[in-house]
């Protein structure tokens, strides 16, 4: 006989430790693990133990080149920040205003790290009933600049907007727009999740910030890195870290203004910048690149390229191994609007895999930009230096994300939610009595729908 129990009785169960799925915060992983248990498992049978030794050998070897790929990650993410703070140190003359500062005026190196932080349980009251209760989850997406020393907290629910790639796309490109450095070469570390990193317009929206072509280009280059999947710990974690830990300083939190509050007294000594992030902030990049770009997996060279092992990808430029005519090889900056290139480890010898993915890429002009005497990047033919710009295209801006207001909850989320509320100071409870929902509220005690839509997935 099955169990008669409802997926929602174990959800509303579970729901009353308020435990977490979180990324592992010890910096091992499954990979790690697997081996550790393999060789465990291993005894040498004297019978073949030639054989043995060998199979027991290859476990390691295996095990030694992940060691040594985390690690690596992890240095170059380290060579990064060095290369950023060689220009931007801790007395960096930074105008107030960032609007100030042209795109690619300096030339030189922004690291900057991403990743989307755990939603955050709104209102978390201390009423031991109000676990069972539907909540209205506070959703945080962080971006640290290295320049800058700074984090920024997007942060917003789900009545703004979803936490989708189009929303933290907007989130980047509001980050770009007024926490700009003037670099010309921005390198951004991502955790390994694995949406944003496998997403089409992902791609389409860091070929649009190099791109010179479409009023939208802010970078010279950029290059996008993943850390090896399970050794990812990056400066976003602890940042968010400080967050949950000045949290604890609080009984009731009521909304998500008050997580607001709570991100922007996390650090004392260098204060994180803190986004409300407002509805008519999230734009439709989707459909916006779309326009532009394509979908391609189809290689340069017809060679269909995996996206999904990608740890890096450039764009605007990057070096390579060129050809001379007298048959030496150098390396050089080669100009590639409209492709991204690929590479599958962050091994800098690997052949970059091309993908072009222009609308039109049969008028691309592709030309050769190397280092002048001066070391900086100029056109081989020409000795032209590439323009800086003060503005960029606002065409995206056509393409809201949302365009009637508040989006409605769930019926059954509204009723949860006037239940809370009691809970809260009186101040605090219009909040949630003036949001919009759909459907009628029922009160019935003994309802057992699925609450499929607070998952803390990320619907990337
Ligand atoms: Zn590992």
């Amino acid at each position: 006989m099955k169990p008669r129990c409802a997926h929602s009785t174990y959800h509303n169960e579970f729901k009353k430790y308020d435990l977490r799925f979180g990324k592992p915060r010890v910096d091992t992983c499954d990979v790690c693990d697997k081996f550790g248990e393999k060789e465990k498992a291993y005894t040498i049978d004297e019978k073949t133990e030639k054989e043995s030794k060998v199979l027991l050998c290859n476990i390691r070897k295996d095990q030694k080149s992940h060691v040594v790929s985390a690690k690596r990650a992890y240095l170059f993410q380290s060579y990064d920040f060095e290369k950023t703070e060689t220009t931007f140190t801790l007395d960096y003359d930074w105008p107030v205003d960032a609007s100030q500062i042209d795109f690619m005026s300096v030339d030189c190196y922004e690291t900057q790290t991403q990743d989307a932080g755990g939603n955050l349980r709104t209102p978390r009251l201390t009423v031991g009933e109000a676990y069972y209760l539907r909540i209205l989850q506070t959703f945080s997406y962080g971006i640290y600049s290295h320049a800058r020393r700074q984090h920024s907290i997007y942060m917003w629910n789900e009545t703004i907007g979803e936490k989708g790639v189009n929303n933290v796309l907007s989130a980047e490109h509001d980050h770009h727009m007024n926490q700009g450095t003037g670099a010309k070469y921005l390198k951004l570390w991502f955790d390994g999740c694995p949406g944003q990193m496998q997403n089409w317009t992902a791609i389409m929206y860091h070929l649009y910030i190099t791109d010179p072509y479409f009023g939208g280009r802010m970078y010279e280059r950029l290059d996008e890195c993943l850390p090896i999947k399970g050794h990812s710990y990056m400066e976003n974690d602890r940042a968010f870290g400080h967050i949950i830990q000045e949290s604890k300083g609080y009984k009731t939190i009521s909304d998500y203004f008050a997580w607001m509050k709570i991100a922007s007294d996390a650090s004392n000594a260098n204060p994180y910048r803190v986004v409300e992030f407002k509805q008519e902030m999230h734009f439709d990049w989707k459909a916006f690149l779309s326009q532009v770009y394509v979908k391609s997996r189809d290689t340069i060279d017809e060679f269909h390229a995996k996206l999904s092992g990608a740890v890096w990808r450039s764009y605007g430029c990057s070096e390579e191994v060129v050809k001379q005519p007298d048959g030496s090889v150098k390396s050089e900056l080669v100009y590639h609007p409209g492709e991204v290139w690929l590479r599958y480890s962050h091994n800098d010898k690997e052949p970059w895999t091309k993908v072009d993915l222009r609308r039109d890429c049969k008028k691309k002009d592709q030309y050769i930009y190397s280092r002048n005497a001066q070391g900086f990047m100029c056109n081989v033919s020409t000795g032209d230096l590439p323009e800086s710009t003060k503005k960029v295209s606002e065409k995206h801006k056509d393409f809201p994300l949302y365009k009637n207001g508040l989006r409605p909850i769930a019926a059954l989320k509204y009723r949860d939610l006037s239940k809370s509320k009691l809970h809260l100071p009186k101040e605090k409870q219009q909040y949630y009595t003036d949001l919009p929902y759909d459907g009628t509220i029922v009160d019935s005690a003994d309802e057992d729908e699925p609450d499929l839509d607070e998952d803390n997935n990320q619907q990337m």
